[in-house]
């Protein structure tokens, strides 16, 4: 049941070969044993998840559930959930109960979905190795020793390690492929206003995007169907009509066009994984893909770009932690701006302050036209680099991160080698573009390798196609960690 698809576990339950109950409670035993290890929950509330799971099994008696019906999904802790502990990794909401639901939990309990628990993240989804988050670092379930990447580092290693059959994860810069890719799962992250940021806590509002992370882009695309959507309450979701993203997946890919952009095989790019993103790219020339090479000649520019536009962006968001309304409050302060300051001094951490420091700086009367109005041109020219290149190419694929997971401590004092292990997922937030990590074998240390496929706008259907048939084809994406 570990390794079941959710096709293969909805058909169990939908058969009464099992129970959601029983479904839920394999899990709920497995995160009890395998997490104080791991650390990839930060909160898990047995009887709430239990509560879900005798309505979904009343619903499935029902017969008119849905595919996810009864199917135990662990969230990342910076989805709002109604009457849960919501605290984005951070001190400033470690005590913070949210009074509602996010879009994409409302959607999950609308198809009878169970909430599994609350996945760790680095604070403020700021991170690429889950080890800011306040509750403590995240292991990567095939090596103790190694960052399973951020910031949805908690689900990555939650599905990874199976305490779940599939999480959720948002992803600003890069945050639900790097960790999927160092962990060995799937991810996908979606066209820009696709999945409505409604209830999901705001790092940098016009990259944020919520995804699925699951074993298998047959997975993903199942658990798109239910996230995506158009919502009023998010005023970047888009107006469109509702997709199957599982309709092309069986789709031959005869014909296929592949870009590599001569850019993300250059220097940087470690032996190891180069070489397992060629051997899948002659697995797919074996599917009868083409490959052509592109270029990306403005990406160079994604990483400085993005640690202008994202901080920016945050230091206006987080300004509404000040202690007043919810979250945490300095237990001593004199007057009201000693309040703010000693609340916002004790409750963020340090990497959460850079962000704001530099955020705050870029935005600044002074310094606003030399940055963050340079970085927002920037951004349209790196947008127009993928525009031209998919004029010769249907899909893009390259490496997602640039080596394998990290030791635990490796890069946590070096924040610019830290940014750089997003080079190649950066650019894509940045155009707004769909992107995905796909599990392509192993490095040299034994550690997972992933390969990210780049989609023009809206083309999810095909992306989940290209990593499906490829799926079909391989068995990394089915490989597990063992002995943890
Ligand atoms: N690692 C990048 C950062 O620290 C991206 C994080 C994300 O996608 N949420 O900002």
């Amino acid at each position: 049941m570990l390794n079941a698809s959710l096709k293969q576990l909805s058909g169990l339950l939908a058969g009464k070969k099992v129970s959601s109950v029983e479904l839920t409670q394999t899990f709920l035993k497995r995160i009890a044993e395998l997490n104080p290890a791991l650390n990839a929950f930060i909160t898990v509330d047995e009887d709430k998840s239990l509560a879900q799971a005798r309505a979904a099994d009343a619903l499935l008696a029902t017969g008119n559930a849905g595919p996810l019906a009864g199917i135990a999904i662990a969230q990342k802790d910076i989805f709002c959930a109604d009457g849960w502990r919501t605290t984005c990794g951070s001190k400033m909401l470690h005590n913070f109960i949210a009074p509602y639901d996010a879009h994409v939990i409302e959607q999950f309990n609308r198809a009878g979905a169970v909430n599994l628990g609350k996945t760790n993240m680095d604070e403020f989804a700021m991170g690429s190795s889950n080890e800011t988050s306040y509750f403590g670092k995240v292991k990567n379930p095939w090596d103790l020793n190694a960052v399973p990447g951020g910031s949805s580092g908690g689900s990555a290693a939650a599905v990874a390690a199976r305490l779940c059959p599939a999480a959720t994860g948002t992803d600003t810069g890069g945050s639900i492929r790097q960790p999927a890719a160092l962990t060995g799962i799937t991810g996908i992250k979606p066209t820009y206003g696709v999945v409505s940021r409604y209830g999901m806590i705001a790092f940098a509002s016009s990259l944020d995007q919520a995804g699925p992370m699951a074993k298998s882009a047959e997975d993903c695309a199942l658990l798109l169907n239910t996230m995506a959507g158009f919502d009023p309450r998010d005023s970047t979701s888009l107006e469109r009509e509702k997709e199957d993203y599982a309709r092309d997946l069986n789709q031959p890919l005869a014909g296929l066009k592949i870009g590599l952009p001569k850019e993300f095989f250059a220097e940087g790019l470690s032996a190891d994984v180069a070489k397992a993103v060629e051997e899948a790219l002659a697995e797919y020339r074996k599917l009868g893909a083409q490959t052509v090479e592109v270029s990306l000649p403005n990406s160079k520019l994604a990483v400085p770009v993005y640690y202008v536009l994202a901080p920016a962006e945050a230091s206006s968001n987080l300004a509404r932690f000040d202690g007043v309304r919810y979250g945490y409050r300095a237990p001593e302060y004199g007057d009201l701006v000693d309040m703010y300051q000693k609340t916002r001094a004790q409750g963020f951490g340090a990497e959460v302050k850079r962000r704001i420091m530099i955020g705050s700086y870029v935005l600044s009367a002074g310094y606003y036209d030399a940055y963050y109005l340079k970085a927002q041109k920037l951004r349209r020219l790196i947008a127009q680099d993928f525009t031209d290149a998919f004029k010769q190419c249907d899909v893009i694929i390259g490496p997602t991160a640039p080596t394998t997971a990290f030791n635990l401590g490796e890069k946590s004092d070096d924040p610019v080698s830290m940014y750089l292990s997003d080079i190649y997922t950066i650019a894509v937030n940045l155009a707004g573009l769909p992107g995905m990590s796909v599990p392509a074998g192993f490095g040299a240390n034994g550690r997972p390798v992933g390969f990210q496929v780049i989609g023009n706008y809206f083309s999810e259907a095909k992306m989940l196609n290209v990593a499906h048939q490829y799926q079909l084809a391989t068995d990394w994406h089915t490989r597990m960690p063992q002995g943890i």
